[in-house]
């Protein structure tokens, strides 16, 4: 029996599994992907937001700004890069400017600190490569980058290394039972019993609740597309730059990741299913409202396009508490972005004051919250790569020539918590097969190591999980 089962491997999931293992309790987590960070939590657009675009007093202004000043140590001690590169919100016009000053004045409010409006010469300073259409623009310093997968592993990885479960293929399908002996189960026959559920199942939040007999709100979807560029244009912004919100809504954002490249995007669009899959229509509304942005956007630069679909509720905020029908239920819905940004805050709140409500929490000295880092080679000095290579000669050898990833960083990651047991796993946790050519060169070799680390047969590796094989069998 767990004292906690956590459903869904997102970022929300995953940060509040790691703070449920700061306390001694026997705790679990339950994704039905084949590896955690699949659903809202691998494509967005990774912006830890300052927080002056939330409504005065909802929680999606409480935990924006509460988990934004948290995030730097919270990056740090998993070793996951984090960058405070600041944003901008762009005007166009003289109603924009008009409304950079509600913003501003909001932020303040929220508790977003260093605010300030910059007049266009201000701007393109800051922004060379901005459209000359521009007016002026809001400036946070405290917004920021942070690779939403690789904080994601990192968290639900900490956690697993202080004792939590994992659970992977495990798509819930009923709940029994009642607060202090639920019973979660999937279609194939698995079962974990626990005291207390929580509901982190991004765009399945609606369905896990219903389950549990919890018919309080709706989630739906809203699909963003993305550009991905090159790392070639790192230097092309250095802030994120946002459309000034409308009421035509927020438009796409021009920001560089975490990890050198330039982001473009996202669309908005309401879709009836989670499906991720762009359109011609999306890419070409990315690339119009970029060139509105920014000038001469190398769009030949395009190494990738992808979508992410945001879990909206119909509360229009997060819906962050127990439920008021099932108790031991907790439900963390609804949460769209600033998801990202609020994570480490939801995740002490619902430890700390839902959880705590429940069960008496006594802490676990032997919590260690630090995470060593997982893809380092490319930081070394000449002289420490020497020295591991003598050590262990697998770091020796370059897998993936575009984002330079070696053997030794691939096996570390099929060997680390939580393993990486498919092709797209290894590049969420290493990059290998992220750079210009996505894995053409690379993507065989990584399958083999896979194969070979898991001791399984090659046509066995696959993907993404659940039948998504690369190979049929030997032609020769
Ligand atoms: C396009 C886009 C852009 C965004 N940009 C930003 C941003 O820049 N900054 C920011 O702060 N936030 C941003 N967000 C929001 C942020 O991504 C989300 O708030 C956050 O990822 C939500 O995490 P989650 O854990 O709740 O959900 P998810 O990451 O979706 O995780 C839910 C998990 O539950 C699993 N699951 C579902 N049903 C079941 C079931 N029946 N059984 C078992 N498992 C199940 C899913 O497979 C999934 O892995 C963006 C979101 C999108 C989509």
């Amino acid at each position: 029996m767990y004292d906690v089962v956590v459903v869904g491997g997102g970022i929300i999931g995953g940060a509040i599994l790691r703070e449920l293992t700061r306390y001694r309790l026997k705790v679990c987590l339950i994704e039905k992907q084949s590896d955690v960070a699949m659903g809202q939590s691998r494509a967005n657009s990774g912006i830890v937001h300052a927080g002056f675009d939330a409504p005065v007093g909802s929680l999606k202004a409480k935990f924006n700004v509460l988990g934004n000043a948290m995030m730097e140590n919270y990056a740090k001690e998993l070793s996951v890069k984090f960058k405070r590169n600041g944003s901008l919100v762009v005007a166009f016009s003289a109603e924009d400017m008009v409304t950079l000053s509600e913003l501003k004045a909001r932020g303040e409010e929220n508790g977003v600190t260093d605010l300030k409006i910059l007049d266009a010469d201000s701007l393109f300073e800051l922004e060379p490569n901005i459209s000359k259409n521009a007016l002026g623009a809001l400036y946070a310093p405290t917004g920021g980058i942070v690779c939403p997968y690789k904080l994601t592993v990192a968290v639900v990885g900490n956690a697993m290394d202080n004792g939590a479960d994992l659970y992977t293929n495990f798509e819930v399908s009923s709940i029994s039972g009642k607060f202090g002996d639920f019973t979660i189960s999937s279609q194939d026959g698995q079962n974990v019993k626990t005291k207390i559920i929580i509901n982190c199942a991004g765009i399945g939040c609606q369905k896990i609740a219903n389950l549990a007999g919890d018919y309080s709100f709706t989630i739906g979807g809203r699909k963003g597309e993305y550009i991905l560029l090159d790392r070639e244009c790192e230097n092309f912004v250095k802030q994120t730059l946002f459309f000034t919100p409308s009421k035509k809504g927020k438009g796409i954002l021009v920001s560089p990741t975490v990890d050198g490249n330039i982001i473009l995007g996202p669309t908005a669009k309401e879709v009836d299913d989670a499906n991720v899959l762009t359109s011609e229509e999306g890419l070409k509304e990315v690339q119009e409202k970029a060139s509105k942005m920014c000038e001469n956007v190398p769009f030949g630069q395009t190494i990738t396009s992808f979508a992410g679909t945001r879990a909206f509720c119909d509360r229009h905020d997060f819906i962050i508490e127990e439920s008021k029908s099932v108790s031991g239920l907790i439900n963390c819905a609804g949460i769209e972005s600033p998801g990202l940004t609020s994570a480490p805050a939801i995740a002490k709140f619902v430890v700390e004051k839902l959880v705590s409500s429940r069960i008496d929490l006594r802490f676990n000295t032997s919590f260690n919250g630090h995470r060593e880092p997982t893809d380092f080679f490319n930081s070394l000095s000449i002289e420490q790569k020497n020295q591991l290579i003598k050590e262990k000669p697998e770091y020796g050898k370059i897998v993936c020539r575009c984002e330079k990833i070696t053997e030794g960083e691939i096996i570390h990651a099929i060997k680390t918590n939580p393993p990486a047991t498919d092709i797209d796993a290894v590049k969420r946790r290493t990059r290998a097969g992220m750079g210009r050519c996505q894995g053409g060169f690379c993507q065989p070799q990584v399958a083999e190591i896979i194969a070979r680390e898991l001791g399984i047969p090659l046509e066995k590796v696959t993907k993404f999980g659940k039948g998504s094989y690369l190979l049929r069998g030997k032609t020769k």
